[in-house]
């Protein structure tokens, strides 16, 4: 018989990851068998409570004995979460056809909004879906969210896992190792390297088991890159995630006017303003907040400083809880520029006397203060843009896991996922030692 398994907050700032629990169970099941591909569905980026990236996995298994694989499951997570540094952890365990009837609205909300796990515990329950909790049981939203994953767009991730004495020490791994299988490899893998700035993007930085992780379009090329890597320890070994990461998932629906959610507004450009710091605030016509964008955004920084009165963009991105000294402030990661204005209307010079002329009010015509004649409308000029319509996205090592990056705008998903034999290997051994 055939579940999903949800899981979720498994993890704290000081150590653990959702996805090494994905890895770990899937070399550990006895009652069951995890059918390939795991999934890591990364949830509404915005949200105040997320530990890092905002992950959750949904694990699709067989089994003949489904109230023992769950307790198998139960087991693992309670041996491996993080729940003395605040951990919430949430296994949700579904027959496999409940997906669209019960959690693909909980999917479709917690991508875009704040759901309240109070109501997913309820929902479980009603449906008697077997769930089970720790701390406060907070993971129940993206444990159920995850089985919610609709699949319409996905990438996969090949995640390598760090051997457990390492966890904590600093990763070494060859950034000409990278340059070379990112050449070699993109644009069906992207964001592995920061040419900016010289920085590897694989690798993360704090204490948690992942060694590195290559995300791209389809899972073979994964397994050329992932041996085009040369690091100083061997990993434990790795898995290979279908994922909602670089789909731009949870920017699909126009933005409510509610802290920590995320979507697009549209709109045409009113005022373009840098603040200190190098931000740059923008306002748009007939809407009620303003957009920020931040200096490390760097590329879209320099594209939102560029922008005029008059422009019409569609701006995507999140809303930052209003404070003491801000209001509600919708923070951009991506511009569509739809529309460019290429006309500037300023008021007619005086032909006598070669001074700027007076606006007499709307529709009034302008007067020179100086000889009083007249002319009746603006004068307008063609003026060169230094931006095109178009889509604009941050320096990738700005993007989130939910950015879709460049590279995959011209990728569409027709077919079914297909299946690499060596989506999964647990061994220790002499995976990728430095060469
Ligand atoms: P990592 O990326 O390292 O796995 P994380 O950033 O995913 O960590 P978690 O420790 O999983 O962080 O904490 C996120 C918590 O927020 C989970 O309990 C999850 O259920 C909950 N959550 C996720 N999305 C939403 C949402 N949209 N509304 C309410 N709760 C959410």
């Amino acid at each position: 018989m055939e579940y999903l398994v949800g899981i979720d907050d498994t993890d704290s700032a000081s150590g653990m990851c959702t996805t090494y629990l994905a890895y770990y169970i899937t070399s550990s099941a006895k009652s069951f068998s995890v059918k390939a591909y795991p999934r890591l569905v990364r949830l509404n980026p915005n949200i105040p409570f997320k530990t890092r990236g905002n992950a959750s996995v949904c694990l699709d298994i067989d089994t003949e004995n489904p109230s023992k694989a769950f307790s198998e499951i139960c087991n693992y997570v309670k041996k491996l979460s993080d729940v003395s540094h605040g951990a919430n952890s949430g296994v949700v365990f579904a027959k496999k056809e409940t997906r669209n009837k019960i959690f693909a609205k909980v999917y479709q909300h917690a991508l875009t909004g704040v759901v309240n796990h109070r109501r997913v515990k309820r929902i479980l329950e009603e449906n008697n879906v077997p769930h089970y909790t720790l701390g406060n049981g907070m993971g129940l939203v993206g444990a159920s969210a995850a089985i919610g994953f609709d699949m319409k767009d996905y990438t996969f991730e090949l995640i390598a896992y760090r051997m457990k004495e390492n966890w904590g020490k600093p990763r070494i791994i060859d950034p000409k190792s990278v340059v070379e299988m990112d050449l070699a490899t993109f644009p069906q893998t992207f964001n592995n390297f920061d040419y900016e700035k010289e920085r590897v993007l694989i690798a993360p930085h704090g204490p948690d088991p992942v060694l590195f992780g290559i995300r791209a379009d389809n899972p073979e090329i994964l397994l050329k890159a992932f041996n085009l890597i040369r690091t100083e320890e061997q990993p434990d070994g790795y898995l290979i995630y279908l994922s909602n990461q670089h789909t731009d998932a949870h920017l699909c629906k126009k933005i409510e006017e509610k802290s920590f959610s995320s979507g697009w507004v549209e709109g045409i450009v009113k005022s373009v303003k840098r603040i200190r710091g190098g931000h740059i605030m923008v306002e748009l016509h007939g809407v009620g907040f303003p957009l920020a964008v931040y200096s490390p955004t760097g590329d879209l920084a320099r594209v939102a400083s560029r922008l005029m009165k008059g422009d019409r963009i569609k701006a995507y991105g999140g809303m930052r809880k209003p404070s003491k000294n801000h209001k509600m402030t919708l923070n951009i990661e991506k511009i569509e520029v739809i529309s460019v204005e290429r006309n500037i209307y300023t008021n007619p010079t005086c032909f006598k006397c070669g001074i700027r002329m007076k606006s007499e009010g709307s529709g009034k015509g302008f007067e020179c203060r100086k000889c009083g004649s007249r002319r009746k409308c603006k004068v307008v000029t063609t003026i060169e843009r230094e931006i095109l319509p178009g889509i604009y996205l941050s320096s990738p090592r700005a993007h989130r896991h939910l950015t879709k990056p460049y590279a995959r705008y011209n990728s569409y998903r027709i077919t079914e996922p297909f299946y690499v034999e060596k989506w999964f290997c647990a061994e220790s051994r002499n995976l990728l030692l430095s060469k």
